[in-house]
């Protein structure tokens, strides 16, 4: 009777993790020297809220039922309320298994499940629906200043509004608290799986990246920052180590990411180059930046409109172009791969169709195509009245880095196998290999097999 301990870390890259930061970070690379390590795929897309689901989950982005952070038909964010598959604890309620879990994203409201569950990213406040049990609550107000326990900032990109040393300042903040409370949940109460993800990488990642990589296109040379990310790794490993004195070695560890990161080249302005093409048509002429919105679009004249972050989306207007949909979703692709970077050389963009990655792309919400402007190291941009085809911030700010598609896993104890770089492995294996060690039965539609380590 196996338990397992899941420390998350939002965005970590395995090109740092596992490469050049490695020595600055002890107790990973002693995790790595005791079982297995590899590259894991993210989710379709590298989202954060999508790839987490996925991976306790083991399910697909159509299957969780969640493409983006906003309900494009209803125009409001998501929630978990919309996640439409059974997540780990789900599967372990059942199994009669108690689960804590802290700060996954998109658990916001909670659910009352067989353990502890505090919500992460995207929770509105501490007075929310944030916390199960009840006492909860204000063992978080007891810890420090609880407006930045979830998150550093309110709403979906507040890290981006913040300057440098603010933002430093308050992740250091925010990962004290989440961690106190963390290990107090750790020896208080009775668990088989315990998860907890820290996002403060990805923040700090998004903003530091040009602090210290010196092939950014907009590297800061001699920045004060230029430390910093990796300072903040080193911190989180000591953290962490804290966190693995307190576990035996029949409980298996993973520490993983759901995606990695990527230096960001710039964006491409996806509306507005579909407009320049002819396939979308706005109700009015918008000249000031402004965030897309479908309520904009005159839907009678419009052949597509777009979306995305880091990843770019395209929606087929499917009412409008009928059974010329095949051939324009092939077009649009086609044109999708020849747009070029800003200085007019080839890049290399993947093109995914909804079919040959989702198991079911009938939702509304579902991107026709899903596109990868040079493998994510040039991001989309949907805001409205920008100027020309590429910019280098959206309404919501700037950042420097994206997300990539590959993060950093590692796996150990629990009767773990000590089998070193075992390559790559996909996001959804992750949940039947927990499953797995904790010897529960895998239900039959969860399709993939569980890592070879167990
Ligand atoms: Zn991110």
């Amino acid at each position: 009777m196996g338990k397992v301990f899941l420390f998350g870390i939002d965005g970590a890259p395995p090109e740092l993790i596992f490469g050049k930061w490695l020595e600055d970070l002890p107790n990973i690379k002693k995790l790595m020297g005791k079982g297995a390590y590899a590259k894991i795929n993210s989710a379709i897309p590298p989202s954060t809220i999508v790839a987490w689901n996925s991976m306790i989950s083991g399910k697909d982005t159509s299957e969780i039922g969640i493409f983006s952070y906003t309900k494009n038909k209803e125009g409001r964010l998501v929630n978990s309320n919309d996640i439409k598959c059974r997540l780990m604890w789900d599967i372990l309620d059942r199994a009669g298994k108690r689960s804590i879990v802290l700060y996954v994203p998109l658990t916001y409201p909670v659910k009352q499940i067989n353990g502890c569950m505090v919500s992460g990213f995207m929770t509105p406040g501490i007075d929310s629906n944030c916390v199960y049990p009840e006492r909860l609550r204000d063992k978080i107000k007891s810890l420090g200043n609880a407006d930045i326990f979830f998150d550093v900032a309110v709403g979906l990109a507040g890290h981006k509004g913040l300057d440098i040393d603010t933002l430093i300042k308050k992740t250091y903040e925010m990962t004290d608290m989440q961690i106190e409370l963390l290990k107090d949940l750790l020896v208080k109460e009775e668990w088989d799986f315990f998860m907890a993800v820290m996002i403060g990488t990805d923040r700090l990642q998004h903003m530091l990246w040009r602090h210290f990589d010196e092939t950014h296109r907009r590297f800061i040379k001699d920045s004060p920052h230029k430390n910093a990310l990796k300072d903040y790794y080193a911190y989180l490993d000591k953290r962490l180590g804290e966190v693995l004195e307190m576990l035996d070695d029949d409980t298996g560890v993973i520490v993983t990411s759901d995606h990695g990161m990527i230096k960001q080249e710039g964006k491409i302005n996806i509306n507005n180059w579909l407009i320049d093409q002819g396939y979308l048509k706005l109700k009015k002429e918008i000249t000031e930046k402004t965030r897309f919105s479908a309520d904009l679009v005159d839907m009678d004249h419009t052949i597509a409109y777009g979306g995305g972050a880091y990843n770019a989306r395209v929606y087929i207007n499917k009412e409008k172009v009928g059974e010329d949909y095949e051939r324009i979703k092939k077009e649009i692709a086609d044109k999708l791969k020849e747009i070029p970077d800003d200085k007019g050389n080839p890049i290399d963009t993947k093109i995914y169709f909804s079919e040959d990655i989702y198991k079911d792309d009938s939702d509304p919400e579902c991107p026709d195509l899903t596109i990868y402007f040079d493998d994510l190291r040039w991001a989309s941009n949907p805001d409205l009245g920008q100027e020309g085809l590429y910019s280098w911030k959206t309404a919501l700010g700037a950042d420097s880095a994206g997300h990539s598609r590959q993060g950093s896993f590692v796996i150990c104890n629990g009767g773990v196998l000590n089998k070193g770089d075992i390559g790559e492995i996909e996001i959804k294996q992750v949940a039947p290999t927990i499953l797995k060690i904790l010897d529960v039965e895998i239900p039959d539609d969860i399709e993939v097999e569980p890592i070879e380590v167990v």
